[in-house]
């Protein structure tokens, strides 16, 4: 399942307290988590970090399983395009769930049960407050609620009232089965909370068979329980609902109970990790949709060139507490950085090309001048980059009036052409505008893998033949948000006007002929590129920008040691 780069398995808060309750025998020495996506969106960072908590303890403890479960009890907002593209990223990162796939909605008829036993018991009761009355009576954090005139309804009532819910006798919102807990307790979710609702709405996989549907905190922990779920993790905002969770367990006959234990979400700067925000950017038409690479979805990382690898790497070095904060982008940004360093194919690639023609090398020679892959890795082979009278250099190479500092390319000086000779310029071209149309530049054959004789060439830049490099398209990708936590508030007005710049001119050397989608390289000196996973053919390659070469994350560590 996994490769063996791998180095999860950090020792955590969750995994001290499993490691306990196997040494004391609970749970019959087992360990079954589940991850229990709602399929409302596409899974972003925040998920691979319980993704990889719960499948990574179900693969590290002896007979572990971990279930993917599908939370779909929200029929308004869910699909089964969401459920697929989630299947598909929890595979993508490196896991596999035990056993088929499961759905909340599967356990409907034994939730219903479940809420006739409560009914039967005297725990649950038809209330028929509107909305309205039901938040003045809730009460609030420093008021206690008021018991509901519908409280003392009998058994039997209520009995006749809820499978007439059911059966569809009432309009939506004309009655909601409640628990009877206690209205003045000071956890407000134990006041009495709705445990089901009238709501004609069609469902993915229930279709029209169900027009009431039951709530989150009736739901999970009733599913977690059918299942055998052993830990049943979530994220800190669910601690207060933990009381309803083992309320509910201890009221109906299930044998089983699971331990909710709570963990910080993860936040990640200058990004928006809530589905309701995310849907709202592609709604709203700001990103191209789920898998833009701009967004820190799975599928978005996936495209902008990051490997599971990584992103697991990731998850393990931010680990998992109890404390709440921002993790800084540049941690993943590291990452995936490290990764690529050592597994990174080298190419070149002129994104903004400009011709440089060099007037003493023979019109019709070419030269196969070759080079490594990899510089570290000799193994990875080698590379033929073809050399001719023409190239196209970048025009961030070169500058007509230049600083003394400038040690690339300009009138009168010399530069070394990365793997290949030196040249310097001798004619700037222009056209009638002032514009450069043409470097024309002069080489030194004694300098191919040899320092020029009795001077110094300090620069070096990339390059590729006119005649044999490859167009290509190259979209490079900033920040989507210029805020650090745009989550906090109005999280549109921080987006980044200049979050892509799409260059459709690139040439890139000929040895990435025919590159497969999703391959990763290293562009000499512009950082790590990844070809499109839907739009690089192989005769019109498309890059996308992973990240830059300068690592300001691993930069700010070693300040700090
Ligand atoms: P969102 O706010 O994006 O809708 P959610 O919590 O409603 O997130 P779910 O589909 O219900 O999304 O989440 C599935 C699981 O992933 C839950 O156990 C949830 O706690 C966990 N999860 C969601 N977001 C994060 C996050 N940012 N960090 C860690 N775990 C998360
Ligand atoms: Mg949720």
């Amino acid at each position: 399942m996994m490769n063996n780069t791998d180095t999860t398995s950090k020792s955590n808060f969750i995994r001290n307290i499993i490691d306990e309750d196997l040494r004391q025998g609970k749970h019959n020495g087992k360990v079954v988590t589940r991850f229990p996506p709602e399929p409302n969106g596409f899974l972003h960072i925040g998920h691979a970090k319980s993704i990889c908590l719960n499948f990574g303890i179900a693969k590290d403890y002896a007979g572990g399983r971990c279930n993917l479960r599908f939370d779909d009890t929200n029929p308004e907002k869910e699909s089964t395009e969401y459920v697929e593209a989630i299947k598909n990223d929890v595979h993508w990162l490196g896991f596999e769930w035990d056993g088929e796939v499961r759905f909340s909605s599967s356990y409907f008829e034994q939730l219903f049960d479940f809420a006739v036993e409560l009914i039967e018991k005297g725990k649950a009761y038809v209330c028929s407050l509107t909305n309205e009355q039901m938040r003045e009576y809730r009460g609030s954090l420093i008021k206690p609620g008021i018991d509901s005139p519908y409280r003392q309804r009998s058994i039997d009532e209520n009995l006749d009232l809820f499978k007439r819910m059911r059966a569809g006798e009432f309009d939506d919102g004309a009655h909601v089965l409640r628990a009877k807990i206690d209205m003045s307790s000071p956890n407000l979710n134990m006041r009495d909370p709705i445990l089901y609702r009238i709501r004609r709405v069609t469902h993915h996989r229930t279709g029209d068979k169900w027009c009431i549907y039951p709530m989150y905190d009736f739901t999970h922990c009733i599913s977690d329980a059918l299942e055998g779920i052993t830990h049943s993790l979530c994220t800190l905002e669910f601690e207060d609902h933990r009381p309803l969770y083992d309320w509910v367990l201890d009221n109906i006959s299930t044998p089983c109970h699971p331990q909710q234990i709570e963990f910080a979400r993860l936040n990640l700067s200058h990004t928006i990790t809530s589905k309701r925000k995310l849907k709202r950017l592609i709604d709203e038409g700001f990103v191209d949709g789920w898998d833009d690479p701009r967004l820190a979805t799975i599928s978005g990382l996936r495209r902008r060139g990051y490997t599971p690898v990584a992103i697991r790497k990731f998850c393990d070095n931010i680990g998992v507490t109890r404390s709440d904060g921002i993790v800084d982008t540049a941690m993943l940004v590291h990452s995936i950085r490290e990764d690529l360093e050592i597994n990174a194919p080298r190419a070149m690639c002129v994104l903004r090309p400009i011709k440089v023609v060099i007037t003493n090398y023979p019109e019709a020679k070419e030269e196969k001048l070759t080079t490594q892959v990899h510089p570290d890795n000799p193994a990875m082979g080698q590379r033929i980059l073809p050399f001719s009278r023409e190239i196209y250099i970048d025009q961030d190479d070169f500058m007509e009036d230049p600083p003394a500092k400038f040690f690339r390319l300009a009138p009168g000086r010399e530069v070394r052409l990365r793997n290949a000779y030196v040249i310097r310029c001798d004619e700037v071209v222009k056209d009638e505008q002032g514009k450069i149309t043409e470097l024309r530049c002069s080489y030194d054959d004694k300098t191919l893998g040899a320092n020029p004789e009795g001077r110094k060439v300090k620069g070096v830049i990339h390059w590729v033949s006119v005649k044999h490099a490859l167009p290509c398209e190259v979209r490079l990708y900033d920040q989507l948000f210029t805020e650090e936590s745009p989550d906090s508030d109005d999280f549109l007005a921080h987006l980044n006007p200049q979050s892509v710049e799409i260059l459709r001119n690139c040439q890139i050397e000929p040895s990435l002929s025919g590159a497969e989608p999703e391959q990763r390289f290293q562009f000499e000196r512009l950082g790590y590129f990844c070809t499109d996973q839907y739009d690089s053919k192989p005769d019109k390659l498309v890059f996308n920008r992973t990240v830059g070469l300068r690592d300001s994350w691993a930069k700010a560590q070693s300040k700090k040691n």
